[in-house]
């Protein structure tokens, strides 16, 4: 049977659970614990022999739900759900590293992930920032010890794009873990799996929740992975599955050891959201190249970075692999203009810190959210100053374009 698409699929996924009352949205359970049939049931519940519920930091009902749907999008194998996307980073490298282990992590990063992954190198887990645009330069960092390889598909704010297929095969040879954050594509402009990802991390709280209401994350396992491979799976956790070991760990080590559970209601915003996410996505990419046009083609602006322009040096790459090219841009003013001032001219721009909500949103970078990791890295990560992020919207294309050219006199 051919499957079906990304929303026949989505929009019926509750129902195939039998919810109560046949109601079409799976509800929100608020219960924290369960009752069983008898204390016989409770403990085979408790030792996996029987499917259950446990207790509410490792499942609840309206978070599974949530979670298939997760897993359907991503063509995935299984998923686990988070309070936020950093709870699943964390949880997820917490749950599968150990001292004396070497982790690879492209050097352009989600600012609060290249923050953790230093807190790794506390630990004794060795961390190496490469330039992971480039294949070679995570070849030429693989040692006996890398244990995964951790990229995000296009970064933020200059919006470099992973080697993403040329890793998945260089991890594939040496048995390496690959984990891609793909909360900048989601699953519906790229799938993780078709690099041979073992693992997709998403940040919910971005597009696929998309309304910026509720913080939420989840890691998919997407079935390329072999767990067996893997070194540091504990004896508890090797089923007959090995196809489910991973998972395994980071459900037990990761989520119900560290407790960054995600709540039932939070869950239940984020399944409504994700049930718009491509007519919305599609409609902020475009928004997004058009703005990125006007902005490159301006006198008043030195740079634009996005991956859906000719001049963006991994544009084809972009083309290849991606749906569209994304709802984020960055530009550079020219040197008259400050940031600031700009950014106070806009008012269907909202000055905000947050990405892929349904509102325009702008950030000057270098003085918010990368502050904290001082002016030199910041320039390795070609971040200047006068640089401002966009996280583009759904308005209409004209507001958007008339707003930017009154911000730009
Ligand atoms: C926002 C974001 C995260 C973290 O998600 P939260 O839900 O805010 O914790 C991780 N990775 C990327 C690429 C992000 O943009």
């Amino acid at each position: 049977m051919p499957k079906k698409g990304f929303f026949t699929t989505n929009l019926h996924s509750d129902r195939e659970d039998s919810p109560e009352h046949g109601v079409l949205h799976k509800a929100i359970h608020p219960s924290v614990a369960y009752g069983y049939e008898d204390s016989h049931h409770l403990a085979e519940v408790f030792q996996g022999k029987r499917d259950g519920y446990n207790y509410g930091r490792q499942l609840n009902p309206t978070v599974t739900a949530l979670q298939n749907r997760i897993t359907k999008m991503e063509s995935g194998r299984a998923s686990v759900a988070f309070a936020t996307g950093m709870a699943a980073i964390t949880s997820t490298m917490l749950a599968l590293l150990k001292s004396g282990d070497h982790l690879i992590a492209s050097a352009f990063l989600f600012g609060n992930t290249a923050s953790f992954f230093t807190t790794l190198e506390r630990f004794g887990i060795e961390v190496s920032f490469v330039d992971a645009t480039d294949m070679s330069n995570v070849a030429a960092a693989v040692k006996d010890n890398t244990r995964v390889v951790f990229v995000e598909t296009i970064a933020n704010p200059a919006t470099q794009i992973a080697d993403l297929e040329a890793i998945g095969e260089l991890c594939s040879t040496y048995s390496i873990l690959y984990v891609v954050d793909n909360t900048m594509t989601s699953p519906h402009l790229f799938l993780p799996r078709s690099v041979n990802a073992g693992l997709s991390v998403n940040a919910l709280t971005k597009y696929i929740g998309g309304h910026g209401n509720a913080l939420g994350g989840t890691v998919t396992d997407t079935g390329r992975f072999n767990w067996e491979s893997y070194p540091n799976i504990l004896d508890t956790y090797k089923s007959d599955d090995h196809s489910m070991w991973g998972i395994t760990q980071i459900k037990k080590k990761g989520l119900r050891d560290m407790g960054g559970a995600l709540g039932p209601e939070a869950a239940h915003h984020l399944a409504v959201g994700s049930e718009t996410l491509p007519l919305r996505l599609d409609r902020a990419c475009d928004n997004a190249l058009a703005l990125a046009e006007f902005c490159e083609s301006h006198p008043r602006i030195k740079k634009t970075f996005y991956p859906g322009l000719n001049s963006h040096p991994q544009y084809q790459r972009a083309g290849n692999l991606f749906k569209k090219y994304g709802a984020i841009f960055s530009v550079e003013l020219a040197d008259e203009l400050d940031c600031f001032e700009f950014l106070n001219r806009m008012d269907t721009v909202v000055s905000s810190s947050n990405l892929g909500d349904n509102r325009s949103l702008g950030i000057p970078v270098a003085h918010t959210i990368f502050h904290e990791m001082g002016a030199e890295r910041r320039a390795t990560m070609g971040i200047s100053d006068s640089m401002i992020r966009f996280s583009v919207g759904l308005e209409e294309l004209d507001d958007l374009l008339r707003n930017f050219e009154e911000a730009l006199v």
